[in-house]
């Protein structure tokens, strides 16, 4: 599809810092726009990339150019994120098209009617529930990792009625701690150290908080 444009908040090179393949280096393709807003005041935590969810933020730019902008680097594995990437579904179908051959993550919230050409089988989805937003079940078949943010027991306790309700495998589920710098990063990965023990989840530190002692765009 010639001409095809996409919203986009940064492209950037860096290490993936949480989930199944942190520590692997990748390029970070953050697609502008979101459909919810994670606020202390809605999920009891603040979402630490709030200067992507506005969907006329960011820049448009073509998919032939995003394309470009990856191949300039030597790095084979894409994380695309967000905002919300599933927002620009159509968008990100082609992007998957174009980047054949790249080992792809797409970094979702699991709410947006997965379409049914998506190709499932050619990425592999980290997908966030949230507990003020219904995931779409597609989604849970098919995520590489469910992946929770924690900052207090009530985040604990939707995890557990999450996995009873859908009946999901414990060693699907990382808990990962809400963090805007290092010390609210190592407060609350201790929750979930100690339930991860007790429930056989697994758990994700978020890797460029602790290196960069906060949130920021780029790393
Ligand atoms: S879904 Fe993700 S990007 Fe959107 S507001 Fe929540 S944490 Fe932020």
């Amino acid at each position: 599809m010639v001409g095809l444009n996409m919203r986009v908040s940064e492209i950037f090179y860096s290490i993936q810092g949480e989930g199944p393949f942190i520590g692997r280096p990748a390029v970070f393709i953050r697609l502008q726009g979101c459909n919810l807003r994670c606020t202390k005041n809605s999920v009891g935590w603040d979402c630490d990339t709030q200067y992507a969810w506005d969907s006329s933020g960011g820049m448009e730019i073509s998919i032939d150019r995003v394309v470009d902008i990856v191949r300039q680097y030597q790095c084979r594995h894409i994380v695309i994120t967000g905002g919300e990437p599933m927002i620009q579904q159509r968008e990100v179908i082609e992007l998957i098209k174009r980047l054949d051959g790249y080992a792809i993550e797409i970094e979702t919230n699991g709410t947006i009617p997965l379409d049914p050409d998506f190709p499932v089988e050619k990425v592999r989805l980290n997908v966030s529930p949230k507990p003020h937003a219904p995931i779409r079940p597609e989604y849970i078949r098919y995520a590489s990792c469910l992946k929770f943010v924690v900052a207090s027991e009530k985040d604990l306790v939707f995890v557990d009625s999450f996995v009873k309700i859908y009946g999901v495998e414990p060693s699907r589920i990382w808990l990962m701690p809400a963090s805007r710098n290092v010390d609210e990063h190592n407060r609350n990965i201790r929750l979930c150290w100690e339930y991860a023990k007790l429930r056989g989840y697994n758990v994700t530190p978020r890797l460029h908080i602790l290196v960069y002692g906060e949130s920021r765009e780029g790393v």
